[in-house]
Formats: structure tokens, C-alpha cells, sequence
């Protein structure tokens, strides 16, 4: 029998938010333990949380990202339950109102469009986290992550396969990233994710029993994830096994899943309304205006790259999948001169290249879209050679300022000139009557000697392109 994989996920980003959700602590990662905390975060008895407005814009946004419906008035609960890294016994989360809803995106897989729908986006607080150490007989608890702000953006059952489920979260990801409200940084969690797994038999319209998985790290842990867990339930329905609801633990390390819990309900966490904070109302002018600080997302700019600029799909798709890499190349198309193709190579090629091998940012160094747009643009006229574009590039991200200085230092300059390559060629020609003959006899490789001999003549300064045409014309007449 054929089986059909349908995957839902939740996923989790923390927001980037300057402080916490419900305190003035900081929301940093990655500083000493337990110092970013207070008596609010921790949960000390007498004290009172208060809404960080920012938590609730920076969701809204989210949701407006994700075509989603704003619920303006909506409210915040407890969810009970005790760990030790969750000092209140409770999460504030959002039960039946959630702050969006109804929404989807686009995914991009293999050329093709597919809508994913998304239940819901609310907001909460997160937990503290545990530390294990081998010095320590037992666990130590650092509080510095209680209360950091996130989302939970919760999908419709709408995948089918773990690359769905991949590119689903890579397109979640990059709208985070242009509406800049999570660091994204997978390496400190702040994007985590929950899988939830079943299979059908094709052409089922039923849903099958759904197994949800913790710990998943990273979006290739999610597609071993998913690939592994619907394997197993294939295989236990093959032994005519039933597939129980429950909660599994994803070991990436393993390449295996094991039982948790069996699936808890709702009801098991007594939800209840948050006594200790007030409705949140977000004025209808005020969702307005948060909508209008959304920046063109990236399938919109992909298939305006496609069908205005002439790019190749996955030439867009790479660009717009890195916001600076998109952000130069924006602008370097805006400020027009040169071709947008050309951009995209360039983007593409060099600037990528040293993005990756320095782990730098392009703006952190000197290059800028009007620096990258003239050595475009010289290239294009011919004035430099593409080697000399690429030296310039290297100085340029290495502290260099002046292209114009460079090209005159370094003797970049391309002889573009006709007389100046006509006498070239003739001094070149002269001396080498051998190949000239070569040539006319049928030996047309001779024609690339004869135009390397005039490269090296200039001292590879002379238009490569003018100097083949020249010698052509002369080894033809
Ligand atoms: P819970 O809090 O119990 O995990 P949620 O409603 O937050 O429940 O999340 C349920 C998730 O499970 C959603 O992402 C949804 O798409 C997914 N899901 C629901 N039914 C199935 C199913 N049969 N197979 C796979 N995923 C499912
Ligand atoms: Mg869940
Ligand atoms: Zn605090």
C-alpha cells in the first residue's frame, strides 16, 4: 500500500524585543546565568507582570506578514504546569483568542507554488532553561530565559513531505527576518519547532493519528525528524499495529525518536484567563499602521526578480533568501547604470563568496551599492576587464575607497581606444607573420595566440574583445 506523510508544525521564534515580556529585564542571550532576571520573571509571590507593548506589535506584524486575521481585542491565559525551568508553575500564553488567525503562506518547492495555512499566531512568555553539567550530580536552572518574548505560529495540517515542511520553514524564517523581529539564530534557539507527524493510506481523506515531536533543533533535524517518524508509523501500520496519539523525543544525534508521554490534552493544562493582566485592545488605526511597515516580502520580490528583472528562478530565490544580499541588490538596481543580471552575478558570485569565508556582513566593510554599480558599470563600457573588477572588489572590501585611485594605482585602466589597439595589433602582427600564415592556412587557434600576444603587448590592459576583432579583421582581409 502507498503511503501519504502529513505534517503540521508549531513553531516557536523569539522575538527581538529590548526586554522581556512581562519585566524591564533584558532580553540578551547568551549572558552570565541568572542575572537577567528579577523578582517578576522568577515569579516571586506579590508581584505583577505588565504587558510589553512591543511583544504585541511585533506579533501583529507577524500575522499581517502571514495574511492573517487580527483578533484586536484579545486575552492572555495561564497555562499550568510544573517544570523546574518554569518558576511559576504557569506559562501566560493565549488559549481561545489567540492575536491572529486564519492566515498562509507561499512555499516554493521544485519551481512550484503551494499555499500552507496557518491556524494561528499568539504570544508568550518562554521558560528558563535547564543546564546539565557532568561536575554537578544532578541539574542546575539558569532564569535568564524566563519570560523572553515569543510567537507560536501554529500551522494547518496543509504538508505532505519533509521538503514541504523544510521549505515552509525557510520561508517563515526570512519573513521574520525582513520584518526584523527575531535573530533567527537557529544556533541559540530562536527558532524552535515542534512536528507533528502522521501518515494515510493515498487517496484517504481522513486524518490519520498524529504523533508530535520535542526537541527538534534544526530545520534538517525537522526532515530527518519527519522522514523517520513516518517511516515508523508506516512500519507499524504494516505489522497491523494502531498508532497511538503521543508525545516523542527527537534524537537528532540517534536518528531516532523516543516516547515521551502519550498525548496530553488542553484540558490537562487548566487554561484559564490571566487574572493579573487586562484584555489587550489594539485600535483598529493602530493594526493600520502596523500593516503598512510591512517591506515587500520575499515571494513578492522573487517574482517581481523573475518577471521584471529577467532573473532565473533560482537565482531570485537565492538572493531574496538573504536579506543584505537582497538589500545591496536592491539598492544597486534601484541606482540603475548597469544591468540587474550583471548585479545578480555579482551578488551572487563575489559578494556571497566573501560573505561566507569572513562571516561579514557587506556593510560592514567600504563596499556600497554605488561602489558595486561603477565597477558594474566599467565593466559594461569596457573600460575595465572583469579580472579588474574583481581586484577592485578586493580592494574595496578590504579598506580600499577610490575605485578611481585603485584603477590609476594598480594600472587597471582597459585600452578601449581604437587607434591605441590598432597600433597593437600592428606591431603584434608584424613580428608574427608565422602565426598570420598559420591561420590563413586553416590553423584558426593561431587566432588566440595572436590575441594573447597583443594582451601581453598591453600588459594586459588592451579591450580583449576589440583586439580579437581587430586581428580578425586583419587575418581575414
Ligand atoms: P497541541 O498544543 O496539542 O500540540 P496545537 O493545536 O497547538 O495542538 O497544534 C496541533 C498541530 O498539529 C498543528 O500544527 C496541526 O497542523 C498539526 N496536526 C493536527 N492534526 C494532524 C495530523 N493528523 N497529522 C499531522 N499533523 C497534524
Ligand atoms: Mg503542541
Ligand atoms: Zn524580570
Amino acid at each position: 500500500m502507498e503511503y501519504e506523510t502529513i505534517v503540521g508544525l508549531e513553531v516557536h521564534a523569539e522575538l527581538n524585543t529590548k526586554t522581556k515580556i512581562y519585566c524591564n529585564c533584558k532580553n540578551a542571550f547568551g549572558l552570565e546565568v541568572n542575572t537577567q532576571i528579577c523578582p517578576i520573571c522568577t515569579g516571586m509571590p506579590g508581584t505583577l507582570p505588565t504587558l510589553n507593548e512591543k511583544v504585541v506589535e511585533y506579533a501583529v506584524k507577524m500575522g499581517h506578514a502571514t495574511n492573517c486575521s487580527i483578533n484586536n481585542v484579545c486575552k492572555q491565559d495561564r497555562k499550568n504546569y510544573f517544570y523546574p525551568d518554569l518558576p511559576k508553575a504557569y506559562q501566560i500564553s493565549q488559549a481561545d483568542i489567540p492575536l491572529c488567525e486564519h492566515g498562509y503562506v507561499d512555499i516554493m518547492l521544485n519551481g512550484e507554488e503551494k499555499r500552507i495555512g496557518i491556524t494561528r499566531i499568539h504570544i508568550e512568555e518562554d521558560a528558563g532553561k535547564m543546564l546539565h553539567n557532568d561536575a554537578f550530580q544532578g541539574s542546575l536552572v539558569d532564569f535568564n530565559r524566563c519570560g523572553v518574548p515569543l510567537i507560536e505560529i501554529v500551522s494547518e495540517p496543509d504538508m505532505r513531505s519533509s521538503a514541504e515542511a523544510k521549505a515552509y520553514l525557510d520561508t517563515l524564517k526570512s519573513i521574520l527576518q525582513y520584518i526584523d523581529i527575531s535573530d533567527c539564530k537557529m544556533e541559540q534557539g530562536s527558532i524552535r519547532c515542534d512536528v507533528n507527524v502522521s501518515v494515510r493510506p493515498k487517496g484517504s481523506t481522513e486524518f490519520g493519528k498524529r504523533v508530535e515531536m520535542k526537541n527538534v533543533n534544526s530545520f534538517s533535524g525537522a526532515m530527518r525528524a519527519i522522514d523517520y517518524e513516518s517511516n515508523r508509523q508506516i512500519e507499524a501500520l504494516e505489522r497491523g499495529e494502531e498508532i497511538n496519539q503521543e508525545t516523542r523525543r527527537w534524537d537528532d544525534a540517534k536518528g531516532q525518536n523516543f516516547l515521551l508521554r502519550t498525548k496530553e490534552d488542553a484540558q490537562d493544562y487548566r487554561y484559564f484567563p490571566e487574572p493579573d493582566l487586562g484584555t489587550i485592545y489594539v485600535p483598529s488605526e493602530k493594526v493600520e499602521e502596523l500593516k503598512s511597515q510591512i517591506p515587500e516580502l520575499p515571494n513578492a520580490k522573487i517574482k517581481r526578480y523573475v518577471k521584471e528583472l529577467g532573473l532565473s528562478q533560482t537565482d531570485a530565490e537565492l538572493i531574496a533568501e538573504n536579506l543584505p544580499r537582497c538589500r545591496l541588490f536592491d539598492e544597486c538596481v534601484k541606482l540603475g547604470g548597469c544591468s540587474a543580471k550583471n548585479v545578480s552575478n555579482w551578488v551572487l558570485a563575489d559578494v556571497s563568496k566573501y560573505m561566507n569565508e569572513t562571516g561579514k556582513d557587506i556593510a560592514e566593510t567600504n563596499l556600497t551599492a554605488e561602489k558595486l554599480v561603477k565597477i558594474i558599470s566599467l565593466i559594461e563600457s569596457g573600460k575595465i576587464s572583469n579580472n579588474s573588477g574583481k581586484i577592485i572588489f578586493e580592494e574595496i572590501v578590504n579598506g580600499g575607497d577610490d575605485i578611481d585611485k585603485i584603477i590609476e594605482d594598480k594600472g587597471l585602466a582597459q585600452i578601449s581606444d581604437d587607434s591605441a589597439i590598432e597600433k597593437i595589433v600592428n606591431d603584434v602582427l608584424a613580428v608574427n607573420q608565422k602565426s598570420v600564415d598559420d591561420y590563413r592556412g586553416g590553423k584558426t587557434n593561431a587566432l588566440g595566440f595572436l590575441v594573447g600576444q597583443c594582451m601581453k603587448a598591453s600588459k594586459g590592459q588592451a579591450n580583449p574583445a576589440k583586439c580579437k576583432e581587430l586581428v580578425l579583421k586583419y587575418l581575414e582581409q
